[in-house]
């Protein structure tokens, strides 16, 4: 099973990722997990990457492109991967068709969380984290028994300064503007897959599978 894994920030694509790895026995290839990875063995991509990362910049398509060639070249991802932040534009899309098709591979489907803007929104603002023991709250959905102090360990509870309406907001915003004509890309070539982000995790889990069908 070769898997694309879309959603934007706060969508729950975390969890989505591990339930799917584990139950297709394939990996989970995190763009930022390689990035690290190369830049921590200082190989040759690495230390491209970590120049361009040092001065604030985007990577550049090409280096992406070969990081992830390189991951996709291992043995492990011979039955099927699961990417997570790749691609990201319809350009990087495009290069990876082409490395896949150099080994012979293709993918099989693109799943696509969607999650309401409005409840992003939501959930992210009422997140309150202890600075103990790192546990996680929300202050609607699932409150601390004693408002600002975890169940657990009695700590303090915070809110992450990046938690504020205003850039959940961009963030959103910066997403689903990037993201759109990838869906669209996608979608024209049949393989993308809906799925509804704003159920349970593990009735969206349910729906990940169904429309992953049976295939391997
Ligand atoms: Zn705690």
């Amino acid at each position: 099973m070769r898997l694309i894994l879309l959603g934007p920030p706060g969508a729950g694509k975390g969890t989505q990722a591990s339930g799917i790895v584990k139950k297709y026995n394939i990996p989970h290839i995190s763009t930022g997990d390689i990035f690290r990875k190369n830049i921590k063995e200082g190989t040759e991509l690495g230390k491209k990457a970590k120049e361009y990362i040092d001065k604030g910049l985007l990577v550049p398509d090409d280096i992406v492109v070969a990081i992830v060639k390189d991951r996709l070249t291992e043995s492990d991802c011979k039955d099927g991967f699961l990417l997570d932040g790749f691609p990201r534009t319809v350009a990087q899309a495009d290069a990876l068709e082409t490395e896949l098709k150099n080994l012979n591979m293709q993918l099989d489907k693109v799943i696509n969380i969607e999650v309401d803007k409005e409840a992003l929104i939501e959930r992210a603002v009422g997140r309150r984290i202890c600075k103990e023991c790192g546990a996680t709250y929300h202050i609607k959905f699932n409150p601390p028994k004693q408002e600002g102090i975890c169940d657990i360990c009695g700590g303090e509870l915070y809110q992450r300064k990046d938690d504020t309406v205003e850039t959940v907001t961009k963030r959103i915003e910066v997403y689903l503007e990037q993201t759109k004509p990838l869906i669209d890309y996608y979608k024209d070539k049949g393989i993308l897959a809906n799925i509804d982000g704003m159920q349970d995790i593990d009735k969206v889990f349910e729906d990940i599978v169904s429309a992953l069908g049976s295939g391997k």
